[in-house]
């Protein structure tokens, strides 16, 4: 469960988020759109412990989430927009660094990252360097670090933006599997389609976060 309480983030001058408060349940799906700057990356950096509160409260589980190492070991998976992979390394690396923290190296955890792979339609691309593959493909590779960690939170920051319809859908089916496996899961979109496919839909504007369809 995602537990937002009057959840306030500022860059000096700037409110980016703006008191905002929703729950999400284990199983359930938000999508977050609204126009470029309202907020949206803010928000899931403050329910991944990325970026200081001004004021509110995070609470994961029961874990009040005070920084991103915390939130992390606590099962909070943050896909970032932009990806946030290590371009030297290949993508079976990107997947394998952030499992080595809670898990040891082996065959079960080869195999789970495999798993992520051909979730994403990559299983052949493991051993490519990140800055070999396209953007669509890097996208995908995001993707699949993130399910590979299994997490009980999972923000996803514009996952779908690069990718073509097949993909889309895929990535979108997996972000919803993984509420079926028991996540909560967030989703800021500017694609209708994600927006219409999760539970539910709440629209982000200059910080303040109003509902177009409840949860
Ligand atoms: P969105 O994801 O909806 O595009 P962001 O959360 O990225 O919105 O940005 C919200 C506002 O905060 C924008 O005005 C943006 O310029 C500003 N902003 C985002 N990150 C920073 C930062 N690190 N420092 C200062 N301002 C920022």
């Amino acid at each position: 469960m995602i537990s937002l309480s009057q959840v306030t983030v500022r860059y000096g001058d700037l409110t980016a988020v703006s008191d905002v408060s929703f729950t999400v349940p284990p199983g359930f799906v938000l999508a977050v759109s609204g126009p470029s700057g309202a907020g949206k990356s803010s928000l899931l950096w403050a329910i991944a412990g990325a970026v200081p509160l001004a004021k509110g409260q995070v609470e994961i589980d029961g874990l009040v989430i005070l920084d991103r190492p915390a939130a992390a070991q606590h099962g909070v998976v943050l896909i970032p927009q932009g990806n946030g992979l290590a371009r030297v390394l290949t993508a079976r690396e990107n997947l394998t660094i952030p499992l080595l923290a809670a898990h040891k190296p082996g065959e079960e955890l080869d195999r789970r990252i495999q798993q992520a792979l051909e979730d994403v339609g990559l299983a052949e691309s493991g051993d490519h360097l990140v800055e070999e593959l396209s953007g669509g493909e890097q996208q995908r590779v995001a993707v699949a670090r993130g399910i590979a960690q299994q997490g009980r939170a999972v923000l996803a920051d514009e996952s779908t933006s690069e990718l073509d319809s097949t993909n889309r859908q895929r990535v979108l089916d997996l972000l919803h599997e993984e509420a079926r496996r028991g996540a909560a899961v967030v989703i800021a979109t500017h694609d209708p389609t994600v927006a219409d496919s999760a539970d539910g839909h709440a629209l982000m504007d200059e910080g303040h976060l109003s509902w177009l369809r409840r949860l």
